[in-house]
């Protein structure tokens, strides 16, 4: 069966007091035997310390970010060695924010995910279309060229490394979520692509989360889709409580 997944990502949020605070939260609260697997994603300073409190809890500690240069003169960067150093096998790649603030192209993140994976690292990598492109109907082409450019040059038994997160921009952070619907017409438009383009094995096991404004009250029925695999979770996960509903209702 395809791993069922809910990521906090906390983006640039929480200092180290507020990241031991909402974790030892988590982690109190989190019901013993649920079937989603738990990550959560702490900006870098955080990171260790992340790794280190949530050990045997089966919490999944992931970076938001790498670089895709294995070490060198890139002032300000965190590479993939100093992640595994600190016990962090999995990394966020492609995010929109990281797409629209800091110019990560597909070809960029080609790079970040051979690096990744030459790793060994877990990738949650990160696609959807802009407003635009979906009022213009072109959000399907542009999905399927994010996921051409930037993964389907990995051989086959690499992509047990790859988690999909599929987050249309329009819907982050703006309250406005895709409707179930909406979200698994995309989904199984993605699994199909990877059945036709990889394999139908991989397309069977992958994982592909829903990400964008999901809430406690909206998490069920999209997580109800039969190729909706969980969700990335960014404001909500911010609270405890309304992270472990999120989880919950997998
Ligand atoms: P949101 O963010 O849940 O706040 O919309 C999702 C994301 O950016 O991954």
């Amino acid at each position: 069966m395809r791993k069922q997944i809910v990521a906090g990502n906390w983006k640039m949020n929480n200092d180290s007091a507020q990241t031991q605070a909402l974790l030892a939260e988590i982690i109190a609260k989190k019901q013993e035997g649920g079937i989603a697997k738990v990550v959560v994603a702490p900006t870098f300073v955080n990171l260790q310390a992340a790794v280190q409190q949530t050990n045997g809890t089966g919490i999944i500690v992931a970076a938001q970010n790498m670089h895709q240069a294995e070490s060198g003169a890139y002032t300000g960067e965190i590479s993939v060695g100093m992640l595994k150093g600190i016990h962090v096998n999995t990394v966020i790649l492609g995010h929109s924010e990281r797409r629209a603030y800091f110019g990560e192209t597909n070809a960029l993140l080609a790079e970040k995910v051979n690096t990744a994976l030459k790793h060994n690292l877990t990738i949650i990598f990160c696609f959807g279309e802009e407003l635009a492109d979906r009022q213009s109907g072109n959000h399907f082409n542009l999905v399927e060229s994010q996921l051409r450019e930037a993964l389907f040059h990995i051989s086959e038994s690499d992509w047990s490394n790859i988690v999909l997160a599929y987050e249309p921009v329009w819907a982050i952070g703006t309250g406005e979520t895709a409707s179930p619907e909406q979200a698994q017409e995309m989904h199984a438009f993605i699994r199909n692509l990877i059945a036709t383009n990889v394999s139908e094995t991989v397309a069977k096991n992958i994982s592909i989360l829903y990400g964008g404004s999901v809430k406690a009250d909206n998490a069920r029925e999209i997580f109800g889709k039969p190729d909706v695999d969980g969700g990335l979770i960014g404001g909500a996960s911010l609270k405890a409580d309304d992270f472990l509903a999120i989880v919950n209702a997998i």
